[in-house]
């Protein structure tokens, strides 16, 4: 595997394997890697000639410093993880190589409703932090396919949006989210669950598989309400639990029995905030 940091060198290296003919899969990622950026990567490796991976924790998608502050960083384990998935290069920029203008006054996207909504709306200013970076992670990388999980639904989303806004032609391709044997979503963040908050913390899981058993032709304000208290009972304090067209992402207050939805959940435990969702099957 071999390691850049400056996105020249990357270029250079990456301008000539093009020219050779081969085909890059990216998967960016924050590192403090799981199974979860692992199947991305085997995914990835899959469907490309060359793996690239990028660790970078990116500071203007974090509204809150503390969360950033905190944020796990376990770079060696996470090289010697990448070089037994057979990823070919791992990019490693830092902050002033991605912003040497500095983070202050950034470029804003029109992301219009899908910053406005869920995660858009409790965390204002992180869509933007991550087209920010997507930005110039592809403009570095310029890959043929992305590789992102669909544990995070609505930041596919947003990167599409972004893929269509800066006209790149580059295909993204969501992988399903990775879980625990009993269903907690992998996530950088258990790391900082403690051993209880880690034993309740399939609440959210539970929660979804509840209402994808329970969800009915009709209105959705009694199975939403329902399901806040089961959360809220095993001890969450919760953001939102919505239900939304899945592919659309519009919020709906009723189901029409037919379109395919999404339910979507962020919840604290322990201090800790947690996403999750499911794609309804029915
Ligand atoms: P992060 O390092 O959290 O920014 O995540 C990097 C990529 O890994 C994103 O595309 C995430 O959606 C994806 N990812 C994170 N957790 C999981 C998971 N449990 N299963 C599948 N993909 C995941």
């Amino acid at each position: 595997m071999i390691q850049f940091k400056k996105i020249n060198a990357l270029q250079s290296y990456l301008n000539q394997q093009r020219m050779n003919g081969k085909k890059i899969g990216f998967v960016p990622t924050m590192g403090a890697l799981h199974a979860g950026h692992i199947s991305l990567l085997e995914t990835a490796r899959k469907a490309c000639d060359l793996l690239v991976c990028s660790i970078f924790v990116n500071p203007t998608q974090f509204n809150d410093p503390k969360d950033f502050e905190k944020y796990p960083i376990t770079l060696d384990t996470d090289i010697k993880l990448l070089a037994s998935a057979n990823t070919d290069i791992l990019f490693l920029p830092n902050v002033t190589e991605l912003y040497p203008e500095g983070t202050a006054q950034l470029e804003k996207y029109p992301l219009d409703f899908l910053e406005q909504i869920l995660e858009g709306e409790f965390r204002p200013g992180h869509f933007q932090g991550v087209c920010q970076v997507m930005k110039r992670l592809l403009d570095a990388v310029e890959p043929e396919k992305l590789f992102m999980g669909q544990k995070d639904y609505q930041q596919c989303m947003v990167v599409q949006r972004l893929l269509d806004i800066t006209g790149k032609r580059i295909e993204l391709i969501t992988c399903p989210t990775i879980r625990e044997p009993d269903g907690l979503a992998m996530s950088s963040r258990n790391r900082r669950l403690s051993p209880e908050a880690r034993e309740k913390a399939i609440g959210i899981y539970k929660t979804l598989e509840y209402i994808n058993a329970n969800l009915k032709k009709g209105h959705l304000d009694s199975l939403l309400k329902e399901a806040h208290t089961l959360l809220e009972k095993t001890g969450f304090q919760i953001e939102y639990i919505t239900l939304a067209n899945a592919k659309s992402l519009e919020i709906r207050n009723e189901w029409d029995g037919s379109s395919e939805m999404v339910c979507l959940i962020a919840a604290f435990l322990d201090g800790v905030r947690l996403i999750d969702n499911m794609v309804i099957s029915k």
